[in-house]
């Protein structure tokens, strides 16, 4: 009998919770389901899909080694995923299925089908928690509640932390030969967008590890003080590999611990604020759970359902294409859209331009961070927007609203963050790029400010006090 191990969002062998418990049981056979059209329902685009594929074949290449063959299905919808793996199972003679746990509704919904669905035929089915230290619901308040807020979560995250949560997983040793072989890796059909290179974002396991080691190696130990400013290169940039799993969070915590004395709360300053924004990861997983209204596109605070957000297309557009005339706002987006990738800073400054200054609404701009996003994945990205647009947990409150020429001068003081996405302006001097005057603008093709940053906040302030009346 064989173990049946679903890969989904945990492309890799090593410390994987399911794949080590599976290949405890017995020899294991690996399915992957593609499900593109359900994908792209969610909103995924060209950049995500692609380096989910890179990253199957990543996987099969490790698993080969393991003497574990990979199964490949294409499925429309997650509807179809109960009987999909349930003919593997027919096929051959499958002991257990086993999983780890994605969190949000669709994907549970999806998972309760097929455990039912395999239950009913009297096959056991094993579901894992892997991405995240703590179940969601695990950890609550006195009270009994899904925390709303960060530090209180935070720090119980941290008082609760035991050492056998970060405990790495066994890697399974290559088992005999299986006979079966594995299925062929279609590939991507032909997609609205054209992807970025695949040089950019190497998939899988090894060049997930190549960037903590670089990471750990140059950028941790400034990470604090240098995690704000785009144009150096002062974060990890593993968003996208722990968002598909080809890194797994313990691996990194456990890097943490191995070059700060083991410690995750104390010690090296970068250290441990990255350690931080990992908590962030796993806060919006626990609110996807405690929450699911958000996954039906609703905000976390009821009441700014009433919002009077503005429609204008002209203005949306602008935005999407980086002309609104504020040239953080627009190189911001143009390296989400060239590169797949936003630094975090810039991901607030745009997110609450759009939903403060053009007040329109935040959901726009998820959706179009999804689609171009290599990282795009639901929990963090709708976390992101609600935090600026003052809808969601923790969220910004409604009067702080960036001014992103302050911003700009704050965070790329020399501009050159500005000139590298935003080549018009870089033959003006570096202070004078965050909100360069008529004259300097006289012979360039760039707009002039789209909306005027005094009158723009106060209209925002004015739909959001009217929502208190
Ligand atoms: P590092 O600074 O090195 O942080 C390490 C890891 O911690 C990241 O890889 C990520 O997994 C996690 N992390 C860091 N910051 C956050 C955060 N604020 N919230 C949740 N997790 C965090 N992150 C995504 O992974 N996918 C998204 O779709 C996404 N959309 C966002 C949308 C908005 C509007 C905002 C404000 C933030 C969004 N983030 C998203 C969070 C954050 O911007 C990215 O995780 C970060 O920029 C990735 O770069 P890094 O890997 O170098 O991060």
């Amino acid at each position: 009998a064989w173990q049946l191990m679903w890969f989904r969002s945990d492309l890799r062998t090593s410390d994987n919770t399911a794949l080590s418990r599976a290949a405890a049981k017995g020899p294991v056979i690996a399915v992957f389901l593609r499900s593109l059209p359900q994908w792209q329902g969610h909103g995924h685009g060209a950049n995500k899909l692609s380096f989910w594929g890179r990253g199957v074949e990543a996987l099969r290449d490790e698993l080969r080694g393991l003497n574990i063959p990979l199964l490949h299905r294409d499925i429309d919808d997650f509807d179809d995923a109960p009987e999909t793996l349930l003919a593997i199972a027919r096929v051959f003679d499958i002991e257990a299925l086993h999983f780890n746990r994605e969190y949000p509704l669709n994907e549970c919904r999806r998972d309760e089908a097929v455990t039912r669905a395999f239950q009913h035929q009297g096959i056991r089915v094993h579901a894992y928690t892997d991405a995240v230290a703590y179940e969601p619901g695990e950890l609550l308040t006195e009270q009994g509640d899904f925390y709303s807020v960060f530090t209180p979560f935070s720090r119980t995250w941290h008082r609760q932390m035991a050492p056998e949560r970060l405990a790495l997983h066994d890697t399974p040793r290559p088992q005999r030969n299986t006979g079966i072989s594995n299925d062929p890796l279609p590939p991507l059909p032909r997609l609205a967008d054209i992807p970025v290179g695949s040089h950019q974002w190497p998939a899988g396991p090894e060049a997930a590890a190549d960037r903590l080691e670089r990471f750990l190696h140059y950028r941790a130990h400034c990470y604090q003080s240098q995690r704000n400013f785009p144009a150096v290169d002062g974060t990890s940039e593993l968003s996208p590999y722990l968002a598909l799993g080809m890194i797994s969070y313990r691996q990194c915590m456990q890097a943490v611990l191995n070059h700060n004395n083991g410690s995750l709360g104390e010690g090296d300053a970068g250290l441990v604020s990255w350690v931080n924004e990992l908590v962030w990861r796993e806060f919006y997983q626990h609110i996807v759970v405690g929450f699911p209204d958000v996954c039906r596109h609703r905000p976390f605070q009821p009441d700014t359902e009433r919002l009077r957000w503005r429609n204008d297309p002209d203005a949306l557009q602008a935005w999407r294409e980086g002309r609104t005339g504020y040239p953080i706002v627009d190189a911001a987006m143009r390296q989400l859209t060239r590169t797949g990738w936003m630094h975090n800073r810039l991901r607030m400054i745009t997110a609450m331009f759009l939903s403060k200054h053009l007040l329109i609404d935040w959901r726009h701009g998820e959706a179009f961070f999804l689609r171009h996003l290599v990282d795009g994945e639901f929990a963090a990205n709708n976390g992101g927007w609600q935090w600026a647009a003052s809808t969601g947990t923790d969220a910004a409150p409604y009067f702080r609203i960036f001014n992103p020429t302050t911003q700009s001068q704050r965070f790329d003081p020399e501009g050159h963050f500005i000139a590298r996405f935003v080549p018009e302006l870089s033959n003006i001097d570096g202070k004078r790029r965050h909100a360069p005057t008529p004259d300097l603008l006289a012979s360039v093709d760039y707009p002039a400010p789209i909306v005027n940053h005094q009158s723009a906040r106060q209209r925002a302030l004015d739909a959001f006090k009217s929502l208190k009346t």
